[in-house]
């Protein structure tokens, strides 16, 4: 591959100290917009874009929003996003992490210690958390209803008051446990559940129903515009699904007879006619109220449906009729023929609402394998973040059902770990030792953050802490509610062990990674193939919607001045 860039190309260049300053301080600089959300009394941030807002509080979600330039606060940027995504939790977390990292790696550096010594002793800092995490954690119990709700409460907390954090943990509790398999050991099918979201009404509006909700104006399930509506309420409704599409043969017996004459014409109808009788008259036998098509559905059969008081329903999509399977327990089968009373479904009710400007259909059944969350919440922004939270805490979860292991939160964990490594530190005898000192110094910005944002003496904190953690009480933390030092962990304030080792990895590499460059070498244009962008080793967390993830080796944009812009 040809060199994407020649000399003549390169416009600037920073090297050596001058980098890593400018490197550390973009990177910083980033952690310094998310540092006050963090914990459950950090606040909210509104990023305005091109005439639209959004009011997080999510570290992911406030750096997706974000145009991010300078390119070390992209690393730092990805980051966030690598660990929202894979997780659905810990992103700002590990944002508030790397930046003190970069921080405390500074002075050490401007005293002449080599950025590799840096990085190999943040290394083995952070080899050493991750045992002393998997030492540290209680085996948690992935049936035991409390403790998944403490696991998503301390997640989503700071979002909302106490009551309507403890209504959503205890909703996104439920949801879970509609997706588990059957003795399947923590196995979900996350297809199980449905998640809908209507603006309007109160976030405690939102429930959880046994069956599907169809949003049919976002839907392609679209209720025939013709003379049959679905009434408001249908009891006990009778439900069949066809594959095919619904017409009569046109290359069958009918089509052969050539309509030339009025008098073929009326023999057509008649066929036609005894023909869709025929269909009727099993549909009536089987005592069918809606009828679901995978694809069109003849016009005139339609009009003869509707009459006979059977709802109607075309081209429905295909992940829309395993749905509608679950929720119903109807079989698809090819043609109105085909259906016996074993393939046509059924449910308790079907019920067509209107919520925040759309059409929702409901179908409820106590015995349906389909569960859905309706969510509720006004104004619009705020039901969205809510949606957003719901899915990463269902993912949270997820994770927690397959490790069932638990970590004191509220920086005990961090607390207890720089304990551990500064009495390991002195058995090293190089001079990674200072910065396995530093790494624990870093660790401790987590508590210190969360208790500066509830109010409370930083530095005290830290202080009782290490009081605490040197008297060996490998529990005490931070709780913002009691806004005190106490046993979190009898606070129900909890963490699953693979999210802290997330976090502490994640912000490693990160920081690592920003270490290591000893030199910025601006170009004009943009990177080609081959740019340092590509080799992503973070990487992305799957599942994971970006919207707005930036592409690789855009144009070339100054790094000059306010580090970052805010698109969108
Ligand atoms: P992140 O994006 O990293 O998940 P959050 O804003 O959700 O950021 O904050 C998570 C931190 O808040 C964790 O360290 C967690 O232990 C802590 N936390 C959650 N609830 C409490 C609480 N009641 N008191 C103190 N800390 C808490
Ligand atoms: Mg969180």
């Amino acid at each position: 591959m040809s060199p994407a860039h020649t000399i003549a190309d390169v416009s600037e260049e920073i090297d050596g100290d001058d980098a890593l300053t400018h490197n550390v301080s973009a990177g910083a600089a980033l952690a310094d917009v998310v540092r006050t959300t963090l914990g459950p009394a950090g606040n909210d941030k509104m990023v305005v874009g091109d005439g639209e807002v959004l009011v997080t509080n999510d570290g992911s979600h406030i750096v997706d929003q974000l145009d991010v330039e300078a390119p070390a606060a992209r690393i730092v940027a990805d980051l966030a996003r690598a660990q929202g995504g894979a997780l659905g939790d810990g992103a700002t977390s590990a944002i508030v992490l790397a930046g003190a990292l970069l921080r405390e790696a500074e002075p050490l550096i401007e005293d002449g210690l080599h950025p590799t010594t840096v990085v190999n002793g943040y290394a083995a800092a952070s080899r050493r958390a991750r045992d002393r995490a998997a030492e540290l954690a209680d085996p948690g119990d992935a049936d035991d209803g409390d403790a998944l709700r403490d696991v998503v409460a301390t997640a989503v907390t700071g979002r909302w008051d106490a009551e309507r954090t403890a209504f959503l943990a205890d909703l996104i509790v439920r949801g879970y446990r509609s997706t588990l398999v059957d003795g399947g050991d923590g196995a979900t099918r996350s297809e199980r559940l449905t998640i809908q979201h209507a603006p309007g009404g109160a976030t405690t509006d939102s429930e959880l129903i046994d069956g599907l909700v169809v949003d049919t104006d976002r839907s392609s399930t679209s209720l025939s515009d013709v003379p049959t509506e679905l009434p408001d309420r249908l009891s006990d409704p009778r439900i069949a699904i066809v594959d095919d599409e619904i017409a009569l043969e046109r290359d069958g017996s009918a089509a052969r007879v050539s309509v030339e004459t009025a008098d073929q014409r009326r023999r057509l109808r008649e066929f036609e006619s005894a023909e869709y009788d025929r269909l009727l008259a099993t549909l009536r036998e089987l005592d069918v109220d809606v009828l679901l098509s995978q694809k069109s559905i003849d016009d005139r059969f339609r009009s003869l449906l509707a009459r006979a008081g059977i709802v109607s329903v075309e081209r429905t999509r295909q992940d829309e009729i395993h749905k509608i399977e679950r929720a119903t327990g109807a079989a698809p089968v090819m043609r109105i023929e085909d259906l016996t009373p074993e393939t046509v479904g059924r449910a308790d009710l079907l019920e067509r609402r209107s919520l925040g400007g759309s059409t929702f259909v409901i179908v409820r059944d106590a015995a349906s394998t389909q569960t859905s969350l309706l969510l509720r919440g006004s104004p619009e922004h705020v039901v969205e973040e809510t949606e957003r939270i719901v899915a990463d805490g269902l993912r949270l979860l997820e994770g927690f059902g397959e490790r069932p292991a638990l970590l004191p939160g509220g920086g005990a964990t961090e607390a207890a770990i720089a304990h551990d490594l500064r009495r390991w530190s002195p058995t090293i005898r190089t001079r990674e030792q200072l910065a396995v000192d530093r790494f624990a110094d870093a660790l401790e910005t987590i508590p210190a953050t969360l208790a500066r944002n509830a109010g409370a003496d930083a530095l005290e904190t830290t202080l009782e802490l290490r009081r605490r953690h040197d008297a060996g009480d490998r529990t005490a933390g931070f709780d913002a509610t009691a806004g005190a030092v106490t046993d979190v962990l009898s606070a129900g304030i909890v963490e699953p062990l693979p999210l802290k080792t997330r976090i502490v990895s994640n912000a490693t590499q990160a920081a690592c990674s920003i270490l290591r460059i000893d030199g910025i070498i601006r170009i004009a244009g943009s990177i080609g193939e081959a740019g340092p962008h590509d080799a992503d080793d973070h990487g992305h967390g799957h599942g994971h919607n970006h919207g707005h993830g930036h592409a690789t080796g855009g144009p070339e944009r100054s790094t000059h001045g306010y580090p970052w812009a805010i698109g969108h």
